[in-house]
């Protein structure tokens, strides 16, 4: 059945923790704790995402589900796992946390898939473990459904992400106080199986920092390198180092350029979440820009200071970058090259944001596009137009129809959230139509391969807030049909068939302010 190969690198050849058991504590001079998933009375599988199993070479067929259900909650355990929880720090909202570590996920191994790759197997909501702080180690069908989700999607978007294989209801109902109101209530738990090639964020390197723990620093930074970037070959550790946080920041740039491409808010951009191998990880109160607005966040803990909104994502990969020097300059002689890698982050995201701009229009680059594109953005934002489809639509604009015809057109007025905000707009719009149509006149591009570069830089469907919320909702009502839709649409997300259409839609007006669909806490 689970025929895996095992190779649990990260416990083999770091130190852990000498204690034993789920006590909260301080874990000095140690990566991770020894620790074993807590049982669930009813595991039962939901949802499978049988692209990641291919990955991993797993074929469930045959396969009793009781079994699997056990397996994916943490029941069992098969020969040659070897369950820890991960010990890091973290900046939380702009402030320094200290410990917080692995408090409701468990990683069960490393296996080598049948691709050929590592993937650390990760169990989210797997019970407490010493980083728990007191709380339950467990997590709710809602957050669950939503990570499960939405990173599965980041997948087929082509943005860099952890995966995932599974997802499973525990039988068991765990409390929570959504709004923070003094208001629990008892919530169906669930738990994740996610995988990754490797769950090192920016905040394990803060920990033995913030400790003045340079050994152990430098005996985690030698083995992530090792591990997870092989292509960083030299001999000499500060060359080694140098290369290791520029390669870092290349990726984060990556990351924040595609974010922003595809329209998704993190939500929690805190340090203990940014991995450094530049993967969307920990998914929870993050969102999807539906009407543009840069100032949006979803996350409700957030709404006063928003340092999480959609448009200061960039700046702030560059501060949680600046964090990770900090945390690795004490092993580095030359801070000049953790400047280079914090200039690099800087240059990469323009360039690849430049890009994206000028394809996501249809258009070649041109350093003198910079007004063309601002004004766009402008317009999305003032007319209250929906991102994914003005972007879907500006497909269909033929530089030879009336710019008047274009804006009456459906697809146009499919983007529009309001009539009046779009009509107050509307000498702007057309101004800024016969530029763009001047514009693309000038590129001589063949209508088809303008077109096919739009295509791919502009999904046609995201998983929408208020998507993700019904898939809640009828998944809370016992019903996964609408999850395993979604997940299937999401495969192909920008292609525009039967299966995509029906979930292509903008914002329903009862979305507009509901929780779960604009506003998210952290509770989970
Ligand atoms: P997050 O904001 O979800 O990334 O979580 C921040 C920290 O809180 C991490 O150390 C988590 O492991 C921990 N945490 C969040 N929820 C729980 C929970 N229900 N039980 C134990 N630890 C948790
Ligand atoms: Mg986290």
């Amino acid at each position: 059945m689970f025929d895996l190969r095992f190779d649990n690198a990260y416990v083999r050849e770091l130190p852990g923790d000498p204690l034993q058991g789920r006590n909260p504590r301080q874990v000095e001079s140690a990566l991770y704790s020894r620790i074993v998933p807590e049982p669930v009375l009813k595991p039962q599988l939901l949802a499978w995402s049988e692209d990641a199993a291919q990955r991993l070479g797993i074929d469930r067929t045959g396969t009793d589900p009781a079994l699997l259900a056990d397996l994916l909650a943490g029941n069992r355990l098969l020969s040659g796992m070897e369950p820890f929880a991960s010990n890091y720090g973290g900046h939380q909202f702009g402030h320094w946390a200290g410990q917080l570590g692995d408090g409701r996920a468990i990683s069960l191994g490393e296996v080598i898939g049948a691709d050929g790759a590592r993937w650390e197997l990760q169990l989210k909501g797997a019970g407490r473990t010493p980083y728990s702080r007191g709380a339950d180690g467990r997590a709710v069908l809602r957050s669950s459904l939503r990570e499960f989700l939405c990173s599965e999607a980041m997948h087929h978007l082509g943005v860099p992400t952890t995966r995932a294989l599974s997802l499973v209801l525990t039988g068991e109902r765990v409390e929570r106080d959504l709004f923070y109101d003094g208001n629990p209530a008892m919530e169906p738990g669930a738990i994740v199986c996610r995988l990754a090639p490797s769950f090192i964020r920016f905040g394990h390197f803060e920990l033995p920092a913030s400790r003045a723990d340079l050994a152990l620093l430098r005996q985690l930074l030698d083995f992530v390198i090792r591990r997870d970037f092989p292509a960083i070959d030299a001999n000499d550790p500060q060359v080694r180092y140098a290369r290791w946080f520029q390669d870092v920041a290349a990726r984060t740039a990556v990351l924040m350029a595609e974010w922003m491409r595809v329209g998704f808010v993190h939500g929690v951009m805190n340090t203990d979440n940014l991995s450094v191998l530049g993967l969307t990880i920990d998914y929870g109160p993050y969102g999807w820009i539906d009407d543009f607005d840069p100032d949006w966040t979803p996350n409700i803990t957030d709404r006063h200071g928003r340092r999480y909104r959609f448009g200061q994502q960039p700046q702030i990969g560059f501060w949680n970058l600046q964090r990770l020097a900090l945390a690795v300059a004490p092993l580095c002689d030359d801070h000049n090259a953790l400047n280079d890698g914090l200039q690099l982050y800087a240059d990469r995201f323009e360039a690849m944001d430049r890009q994206h701009a000028a394809d996501k229009l249809g258009m070649a680059q041109r350093p003198d596009d910079g007004e063309l594109q601002a004004d766009w953005l402008t317009l999305l934002r003032d007319a209250e137009l929906d991102m994914t489809l003005a972007y879907r639509a500006l497909m269909s604009f033929d530089v030879r129809t009336p710019v008047e015809a274009f804006l009456a057109s459906p697809r146009w007025r499919d983007a529009c959230y309001d009539e009046a905000r779009m009509a107050s707009q509307r000498s702007k719009a057309a101004d800024w139509f016969m530029r763009y149509a001047k514009r693309l006149g000038e590129d001589r591009l063949s209508t088809e391969s303008r077109q096919q570069r739009m295509q791919s830089a502009n999904p046609y469907i995201v998983p929408r807030n208020y998507l993700a919320q019904q898939a809640i909702a009828a998944a809370e009502s016992g019903d996964p049909g609408l999850l395993h839709d979604l997940m299937r649409a999401l495969q192909t997300p920008y292609e525009e068939n039967d299966l995509t259409r029906r979930f292509a839609g903008r914002r329903p007006d009862w979305a507009r302010h509901r929780p779960g669909c604009s506003m998210l806490s952290c509770s989970s």
